[in-house]
């Protein structure tokens, strides 16, 4: 056998060349078989629903068999491995009393059998076998080696095997369900409409212009012509639609607007390029700096910026969008990315769902049509939508599904589900201007996170008393240089004056380690633990000393501002901080500014932070909690890395510990305290915080009105027997299933009550 190693890179070097699933089952059983010089090599893969093990491909069996071959777990050799979890490698597998014999696969012949479960992040995903006719077992190093194969394969073939695509007996036009991530809630039934891309900004190619002068004129006219179709988009979207939508079209006409786009991509073409290929480079220059961001939110935003890429290019090729005839009934929308401007293009009242094959629950799609109500699925990246035109198509928002030909009588029960929904969504809307409050009279606020102008405003229209945090990074990120007092004046004053009275916690630069601007680069081996927030802040004082100013100045006329630190791990960080403030507005006074002193918040998001909260309490007027770092610092678990998101629960019993710590500290200081992290979006998270008994909690504009729903049909004191239960339990699943049904019964989305008709389409 050659080295394992180099073996290894080269099978995981070709798995990674083929672009089809069957190309890469082939690939994996062909190398193999050749490497490990044995008759057979065969790969099963679980399917979908995890209860059957499908032959995917093979070398020396019969490829007849490719699919048809179906074990359930625990049947035959392979079945044993998959139960069992373990290596089976024996001398003479038909004298073996859990063999079983399949005539498709003329396996008769072959006496040594060695099978390694594949599984990734704990999970089944299928068993590789090899066999011979020798009659003897593989060796220790052959052993090795395909458990050390088994280990490398299960990652690359995870999503595989959950999608079943490679299933290929699926006709084009049976039924298949697709799971992705949730856009925005709500179920929604119709016929699949593609919207077609114009050509792709990623398949421009390099090319040089004759003229720069008429290059940079056609340039600048595709930037007025958007600008004109985002603004008739908007009109007309804004007859149907909350005001918020408006919102959402001026992030679109700022990223074009930004000098950034302009004088790049003028520049490139004084250097030679065409406008195309210029426009092409800069976008993604502008993308990728979000792109590279850890920050979820942030990431989203790239989209953003090659969506209006996208459309400058399309009036650039001069591919103006044909009239559209859509038929006359219930469309779900499908492609990579749906913009809003998409979305302007097809009467509202027949946009019954969206499925994008790309983006995030954070994606602009996502915002757009949680404000619309519309339900949408993102991220289905094993959905072909051209396979599938004119089909019909449930969107399960709920469940972040797409189910493609969906039998009649599951179609049915989804109309139902639809009916019961916009009931329950009827009652929701009523609660907008009623206070959070448990049936026993425990009063909540329930405050908004934003971070754009745009996304201000939703948060107002669903009843958001304020903003609990603010987070001033995102204008940083979509400028050129670090933004001067004067811009920065001009967002806060926005966003200030959008929520007066109701007060805004503006947090100060957050960025450092995993959120990158692209006029400051700052690279370092362990970022979470790296120059990041207020140490960063701290370093870069006319920074910090700037924005304060900023936001002060902002304050003027709206006495709302309360300013928040991020990431202070250390006393004398804010002591630091509050002497900056004091000094911004004496200064600011004496330029005849009448700047008020503001209260000054604190984040507790590094446990240091909270076991220092007595030392601490002389320069702070108020706590929030950022419960997304502080699980990751308790925790050691990266909040961004795949691998281990298992083990990222904010339910975690150390988690709640902290928080009950937090709470009894603050309210022995005097501090009031708030939790701004994703944990407040968390049903079962905001009751057992409700029991605990924090009364401010601050999340993402589209959750508040169901968290208000929750709270409202509870009795506290009836959470308080679950509390004591909950304390005394070590793992978050079970805290969850304590909570659970409770959260279930006030909020569980409908749901199928005919499971017959669920079953009966598998
Ligand atoms: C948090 O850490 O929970 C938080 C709200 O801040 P961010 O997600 O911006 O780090
Ligand atoms: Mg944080």
């Amino acid at each position: 056998m050659h080295s394992p190693l180099s073996t290894l890179s080269s099978l995981v070097e070709a798995i990674a060349r083929t672009q089809d699933p069957e190309a890469m089952m082939d690939t994996i059983v062909a190398r193999l078989s050749e490497l490990m010089q044995v008759d057979v090599c065969s790969l099963y893969l679980c399917n979908p629903e995890q209860d059957t093990l499908v032959l995917a491909a093979t070398r020396g069996l019969s490829t007849e068999a490719v699919g048809h071959v179906r074990l359930s777990l625990n049947e035959g050799l392979v079945g044993h491995i998959a139960a069992s979890l373990s290596t089976l490698n024996i001398a003479d597998a038909p004298a073996d009393d859990r063999f079983v014999y399949i005539p498709e696969t003329h396996e008769q012949a072959y006496h040594r059998f060695m099978g390694v479960p594949l599984i990734h992040l704990r999970q089944l995903i299928g068993v590789l076998v090899v066999q011979g006719t020798e009659a003897a077992k593989f060796s220790d190093e052959e052993e090795a080696f395909l458990i050390t194969v088994a280990s490398q394969l299960a990652g690359a073939l995870h999503h595989l095997q959950r999608s079943g695509s490679w299933l290929s007996t699926t006709p084009k036009d049976a039924y298949q369900r697709f799971q992705g991530i949730k856009g925005a809630t709500g179920i929604g039934t119709g016929r699949l409409w593609v919207v077609d891309p114009h050509m792709l900004l990623d398949q421009v190619t390099p090319g040089m212009h004759s003229d720069a002068i008429a290059e940079k004129a056609d340039f600048n006219e595709a930037i007025e012509w958007v600008a004109e179709e985002l603004e008739a988009g908007s009109g007309r979207l804004g007859h149907h639609l909350p005001g918020d939508l408006q919102a959402l079209f001026n992030v679109y006409q700022m990223m074009l607007n930004s000098p950034e786009l302009k004088q790049g991509v003028e520049a490139r073409i004084d250097q030679g390029d065409n406008a195309a290929w210029a426009l092409r480079q800069v976008i993604e220059g502008m993308a990728g700096l979000f792109d590279a961001s850890d920050d979820p939110y942030l990431r989203a935003r790239s989209e953003d910026i090659r969506n209006i890429g996208q459309r400058i290019l399309n009036q650039l090729l001069q591919h103006e969008r044909q009239v559209i005839e859509t038929p006359d009934e219930p469309l779900i929308l499908a492609g990579e990315l749906i913009s809003i401007t998409d979305l302007a293009e097809f009467p509202l009242q027949r946009i019954r769902g969206l499925v994008c094959s790309g983006g995030s629950s954070l994606s602009h799609t996502a915002i757009v049509a949680n404000a619309l109500g519309i339900p949408a699925v993102m991220g289905l990246e094993h959905l072909d939508p051209d396979l599938h035109r004119g089909q019909r198509v449930i969107v399960d928002g709920n469940r972040a599904e797409c189910i493609i030909n969906p039998p009649e009588a599951l179609l049915n029960e989804y109309q139902r589900m639809i009916l019961e929904e916009q009931r329950f969504f009827q009652d929701l809307e009523k609660l907008k201007d009623e206070p959070a409050e448990t049936l026993d009279g425990f009063r909540v606020r329930l405050l908004t996170n934003t971070g754009l102008l745009a996304d201000a405003t939703p948060g107002l229209q669903r009843g958001a008393e304020g903003v609990g945090l603010y987070r001033s990074e995102i204008p940083f990120m979509i400028h050129e240089s670090f933004p001067t007092e004067e811009e920065q004046l001009r967002i806060y004053k926005k966003v200030l004056a959008a929520y007066a009275p109701r007060p805004v916690s503006m947090r100060t630069l957050d960025i450092g380690g995993d959120k990158q601007l692209p006029y400051f680069d700052i690279t370092e081996e362990n970022p979470y633990l790296g120059w990041r927030g207020i140490r960063f802040t701290l370093d870069n004082t006319p920074l910090l000393v700037t924005q304060i100013r900023a936001m002060l100045r902002a304050d003027i006329g709206n006495e709302n501002l309360k300013l928040l630190v991020p990431m202070v791990s250390r006393v004398d960080e804010m002591a630091a901080f509050r002497r900056h403030v004091e000094r911004a507005v004496e200064s600011l006074q004496k330029e005849g500014c009448p700047v008020r002193m503001p209260a000054i918040g604190m984040m507790v998001e590094v446990p240091s932070a909270m076991l220092l909260l007595p030392k601490l309490a002389p320069y702070i007027d108020f706590v929030s909690i950022g419960s997304n770092d502080l699980t990751q610092y308790l925790l050691a678990v990266d909040r961004n890395n795949p691998r281990v998101s298992a083990l990222f629960d904010h339910l975690h019993p150390a988690v709640l510990v902290a928080l009950e710590h937090i709470l009894q500290q603050c309210d022995d200081l005097h501090l009031p305290v708030s939790v701004c992290g994703e944990m407040a979006s968390d049903p079962v998270a905001v009751l057992v915080m409700l029991a605990m008994g924090y009364r401010s909690l601050s999340l993402s504009a589209f959750n508040i009105p169901r968290i208000k729903l929750l709270i409202r049909s509870v009795n506290r004191t009836a959470l308080l027997p679950l509390l004591q239960d909950a304390r005394r339990l070590s793992h978050e699943s079970d805290i969850r299933a304590l909570f659970m049904p409770i959260v279930d019964a006030i909020l569980a989305p409908p749901t199928s009550e005919n499971e017959g008709a669920d079953s009966a389409a598998h």
